[in-house]
This record gives C-alpha cells, sequence and structure tokens, in this order.
C-alpha cells in the first residue's frame, strides 16, 4: 500500500544489512535489499520472502554512478518515495596481521576504503535524498564504527578508522544541512558483531548488532539528528 515505508539498504546480502532488512521487514517496512552482486541479493531477498517480508533485491554497487542512478531510477518508478535509508556497505580492508601502522598505509588502500565506506554512502544519499524531501519524511543511518571515535582513538587500521570518522563528519554535515526537514541522519556503532568482517571471535549476534540501526531507521518524528549511538545510547565522537 502508499502507506507502507520504503527502506533501502546498502550491503543487504550478508552481515548487518541482510539482519537489518530482516528486522524492519518484521515492522512493516517495504525492504529495497541492495546488493553489488544481483544474485546474491536475490537470494538474499528469497530467504526473506520465504518468512512471509516485504523484501525486493535492487543491483547497486555504492562505487558506481550508473547504478546508483539506476537504483534511484527504479525507486522513483516503483514507489515514489524513500522512508528509510541505511547506508550499511563497507570494507574493511587494512591489513589485519599487521594492524598496518599509518606509516605503513598504502595510499590505495585508503583511497580504496575511502571510496567505499565515506563516498559510497555520499553519493547513495544524494542520489535517494530527493525521493525523501518529496515526502517530508527520512530516517538516514550511517553504519559506523568505534574505531572512527575520535574520542578514543587508537593507533592500527588506518583505512578503516579514518573512513568511518570521515563517514561520521559526513552524518553532521548532511544534519546540518537537512535541519527544520523531517528527514534525520544518526551514525551507529553497531558494537563487535559475528559477521563475516567481524570474524566468528565477535560477542554480538547479528540481531544485537542491528538493534540500534533498527532503532534509529524507525525513530519518531523529532528524534535526534547528527547523533552518533551506540546500545541506543549517544557516545562521543
Ligand atoms: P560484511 O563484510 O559481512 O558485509 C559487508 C557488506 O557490504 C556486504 O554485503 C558487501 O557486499 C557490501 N559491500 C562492500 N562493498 C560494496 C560496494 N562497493 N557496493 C555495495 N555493497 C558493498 O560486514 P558487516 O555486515 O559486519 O558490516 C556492515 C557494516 O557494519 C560495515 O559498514 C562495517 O564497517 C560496519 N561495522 C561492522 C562491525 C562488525 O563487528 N561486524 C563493527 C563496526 C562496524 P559483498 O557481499 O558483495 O562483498
Amino acid at each position: 500500500s502508499t502507506t507502507q515505508k520504503v527502506a533501502v539498504i546498502t550491503g543487504g546480502n550478508r552481515g548487518l544489512g541482510f539482519e537489518t532488512a530482516r528486522q524492519l521487514a518484521k515492522k512493516g517496512y517495504q525492504i529495497i535489499l541492495t546488493s553489488r552482486d544481483a544474485a546474491k541479493g536475490q537470494a538474499a531477498a528469497e530467504k526473506l520472502k520465504a518468512e512471509e517480508l516485504d523484501v525486493i533485491s535492487h543491483p547497486l554497487d555504492v562505487t558506481n554512478h550508473e547504478s546508483i542512478d539506476q537504483l534511484a531510477e527504479f525507486i522513483r518508478q516503483q514507489f515514489g518515495k524513500v522512508d528509510v535509508l541505511v547506508n550499511n556497505a563497507g570494507i574493511y580492508i587494512d591489513d589485519k596481521v599487521s594492524n598496518n601502522s599509518i606509516f605503513d598505509a598504502k595510499i590505495d588502500t585508503l583511497q580504496q576504503t575511502i571510496e567505499t565506506n565515506v563516498y559510497g554512502a555520499l553519493q547513495v544519499t544524494q542520489a535517494l535524498v530527493h525521493l525523501m524531501k518529496n515526502n517530508n519524511y527520512g530516517r538516514i543511518v550511517n553504519v559506523s564504527s568505534g574505531m572512527g571515535q575520535l574520542h578514543d582513538m587508537g593507533g592500527g587500521y588506518p583505512a578503516y578508522r579514518l573512513s568511518k570518522t570521515a563517514l561520521n563528519a559526513l552524518t553532521r554535515i548532511f544534519a546540518s544541512e537537512l535541519k527544520g526537514t523531517n528527514i534525520l541522519v544518526n551514525s551507529v556503532c553497531p558494537g563487535w558483531v559475528k559477521t563475516d568482517m567481524g570474524g566468528a571471535n565477535a560477542a554480538r549476534t547479528p540481531e544485537q548488532g542491528v538493534d540500534t540501526i533498527v532503532w534509529l531507521a524507525t525513530a519518531a518524528d523529532g528524534s535526534a539528528t547528527g547523533g552518533f549511538f551506540r546500545d541506543r545510547q549517544p557516545i562521543d565522537w
């Protein structure tokens, strides 16, 4: 129906993106599960459809401008609006064995990581925010990390840290420009979660990891914007 809220999730084929799709769908949202690999996205959507959830898949590589435009055009034609955007797609390609000191960091690793984790979220948001403005409703959730916190910034993992700090800055800039609208933009740290990225030793299940993502995605009008949250609490930048 036209009143059903439409939620777009990037990197929805596995991990936190997939679980966010499931949890938002369970709350009655129409999910557009996006994936850079179309077949993986379709397989993921089929799993959720088998749970009787409203999920469709659409290809999206967040680093590819054409792919982003195609998604935006598809949504404009099919739904005419976007209510929720979860910028979840991300990569972590720092050398995990050596922790990759900033002094040895390869510019190529930095560029690739920032391309996906920062410019990816930026460009997808640029393409879809009009579909929120039209409707005077929007919830944008940027999936960030404690590794991007300036407050207690550690060493190692330089590409990932820089990218998540920049993503947090993006959250603040978006929120400032959207001040006074009903489009709320926030960053979230999901904690350390058992996914391909987080690894098997991580403390949290994906369901626990997405709790604050879903909470922000479903926040009431007048809720926080320009914030950084973990476990439903504001945390330091
Ligand atoms: P996964 O590695 O399990 O999943 C990453 C997802 O991002 C995959 O769907 C992947 O697609 C997708 N992706 C990567 N590059 C692109 C691209 N160019 N276009 C579209 N999709 C892309 O990671 P998680 O689920 O653990 O992480 C999700 C988010 O949560 C990330 O932003 C991560 O930084 C953040 N996070 C995770 C933590 C954890 O402990 N797991 C902790 C803190 C933050 P494909 O399958 O094709 O590779």
